[in-house]
């Protein structure tokens, strides 16, 4: 089992951070903060897909001023996660000018790049203060394309005099991880509490970004925002993602995570939670949802019933969970096999809760049902899924129910 890196815990309005406390899956919004309807239905939709901690951009005055109306909206559809704000370039102003939307928010994200040129240090001293006066904990967000200059620009220098100069991405994770806790070290210097402050320091690549996070974590006890920046689209972002963060967790390194895919035109928002929420549930760090087996298929099962059933089935579960989880408390653990054929089939379904072993192409058309590692029953014909979809329904409500009512 991975040890976590011990961090104190930061309380971000009810949900811990840090300490032994869960890895929490956060997201951001893409909508229009000064929409504070089309806002608040995408923050409720994050939420509603296991999004502990949903940020939201704060870039203007109209943005500002929808803040508290958004959080009162989600408050009347019964949607209770934090909302922290995403502050670049005028946070200073914005907070201290809207003050209701800095008492609203469950905690401010600065980035240290971002705070203005010559005035940086009190503009970031600003935003500190209105975090300390109103209790709120604070993320200093490092970004690889936001990165301070003026620090990298020292550093490089510094470098460059060296008998043996570094190479410059070394250079490059120094100036990430310095910018980080020099920026800590102020907000501390300025009154924020060390159990309020939460770091990240994010970068595109995977190499970067496990060489970033482990220098941090080795240099401070502050609990760490994972996710890589700008991980692209799709299968290319989910794995890039997947990659970086699987190292780091395994590590123990990781207190939050975000994944930060861009959805394809139409897509749901909603994936980079799911994504999220896979990757912990696969590193055996935490349970969300019931997980599948399903074999991938090969000569020996040439049909695509196979498949459409291991689809429908997972489709199901996903479906199911909301009220699952409200009526049979630790569903998320549940095992499911679909399988192709007899060569792995009865095995592997007789390693989950409940599996079913589809009859291969030259095979007798029966599909044995194994329950709790024995074989139960045998189901045949055209109904043969829905009849495994009854038997799962049965299952869940006999061995998570708690008050045996009949699914
Ligand atoms: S279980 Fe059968 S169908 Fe599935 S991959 Fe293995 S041999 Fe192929």
């Amino acid at each position: 089992m991975t040890t976590r890196r011990p961090t104190p815990t930061v309380d971000v309005a009810g949900v811990p951070v840090g300490g032994a406390h869960p890895v929490v899956v956060q997201s951001m919004t893409n909508t229009d903060t000064a929409d504070a309807d089309a806002t608040a239905i995408q923050v409720a939709r994050l939420a509603h897909a296991g999004s502990e901690l949903v940020r939201v951009t704060v870039n203007n005055d109209a943005a500002a001023a929808a803040v508290p109306t958004l959080i009162a909206k989600l408050h009347d559809l019964g949607v209770g996660v934090p909302v922290i704000g995403d502050f670049h370039y005028n946070g200073h102003q914005l907070l201290v000018e809207h003050p209701a939307m800095a008492v609203a928010l469950a905690k401010y994200r600065i980035n240290p790049g971002n705070v203005g040129g010559k005035r940086r240090d009190e503009n970031f001293a600003t935003i500190v203060r209105v975090a300390v006066d109103n209790g709120k904990p604070v993320r200093i967000g490092v970004n690889w394309g936001s990165l301070d200059q003026a620090l990298l620009t020292e550093l490089m220098d510094a470098n460059a005099r060296l008998a043996e100069p570094a190479d410059s991405r070394d250079v490059m994770v120094e100036a990430m991880v310095q910018s980080a806790l020099r920026s800590a070290e102020l907000a501390e210097a300025t009154g924020l509490p060390h159990d309020r402050i939460i770091l990240s320091a994010k970068v595109s690549r995977v190499r970067d970004l496990v060489d970033v996070y482990r220098s941090l974590a080795g240099r401070c006890d502050f609990p760490l925002h994972l996710g890589l920046t700008e991980a692209g689209m799709g299968m290319k972002g989910t794995v890039a993602s997947t990659a970086g963060l699987a190292i780091l967790l395994e590590e123990g390194i990781g207190d939050t995570i975000r994944v930060s895919l861009t959805p394809a035109p139409g897509g749901e928002r909603e994936e980079e939670v799911r994504v999220a929420q896979q990757v912990l549930q696969s590193m055996g760090l935490r349970s969300f949802l019931p997980q599948v087996s399903a074999c991938p298929g090969c000569g020996r099962t040439t049909s695509t019933f196979f498949q459409e059933m291991a689809e429908r089935i997972q489709g199901h579960l996903r479906d199911r969970m909301p009220e699952w989880r409200e009526r049979y408390p630790g569903v998320e653990n549940l095992t499911v096999a679909v399988m192709g054929c007899v060569v792995n089939g009865p095995g592997e379904s007789k390693h989950a809760d409940i599996g079913i072993s589809l009859p291969g192409t030259f095979e007798e058309p029966v599909a044995p049902v194994f329950v709790d590692g024995q074989l139960d029953r045998t189901l045949r014909g055209d109904g043969l899924v829905d009849e495994f979809v009854a038997l799962l329904e049965a299952y869940v409500d006999r061995r998570y129910g708690t008050v045996g009512v009949s699914a």
